[in-house]
């Protein structure tokens, strides 16, 4: 299970992490989390271009290798990067020093096209130790959930979930993989035309 809605103790427990963007204008913050791959972020940078909106894409460094001329695209439409590591690793399950060398492996693969220093850990896990290693960089967790990638949610559901729980500020977590396919090729075009509708703007963190 997951929640949609990141519990406000957490933002307190752990005030180093960047949970939303406290501001009064309209603004969202989309991003999107697992890519580049040829399926489906191609497809998520027409829909953002046709929406005028911009966005944050955390990618895992191995997808960068891979497919160097999707994360250019990403680049050049003036969206922002951040790491994701290299190989998507949970940080609960993983030494600390493999953690940091995968996380710098990644930083290696994105700094040939760009340089960044946003970071979002896969899954949301990271250990405090972790955390202490990766000080320098701005740790980008979220206030909204979109569950795209959960099997047991309907399209629907993500749209309505995602639509009730975003804010002025919120950071707001879709996937660009392949789990998440049916339900965010459904819930984005939806999500942006609702929120459009509503004079507001989403921009790269
Ligand atoms: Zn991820």
């Amino acid at each position: 299970m997951f929640l949609h809605k990141t519990p406000s103790f957490l933002f307190k427990l752990y005030p180093s992490l960047i949970w939303r963007k406290p501001t009064k204008e309209k603004v969202i913050y989309l991003t999107f989390d697992d890519g580049p791959i040829p399926n489906l972020t191609p497809w998520v940078l027409d829909v953002l271009r046709e929406f005028n909106a911009k966005a944050t894409f955390f990618c895992v460094g191995e997808n960068v290798q891979k497919h160097p001329e999707i994360f250019q695209q990403i680049i050049e439409e003036g969206h922002a990067v951040g790491n994701h590591t290299f190989n998507h690793l949970n940080g609960w399950k993983t030494p600390d020093i493999d953690y940091l060398r995968n996380t710098l492996r990644a930083d290696e693969e994105i700094r040939k096209y760009t340089k960044t220093d946003l970071f979002r850990p896969p899954y949301g896990r990271i250990g405090r130790q972790q955390m202490k290693q990766l000080g320098h960089k701005r740790m980008i967790m979220w206030d909204v959930l979109s569950g795209d990638f959960s099997a047991k949610l309907n399209p629907e559901r993500v749209l309505s979930k995602s639509i009730r729980y975003t804010s002025s500020g919120s950071i707001v977590v879709f996937h660009d993989n392949l789990k998440a396919t049916q339900n965010l090729k459904y819930a984005l075009p939806a999500y942006l035309a609702h929120f459009i509708e509503l004079g507001y703007s989403f921009k790269a963190l």
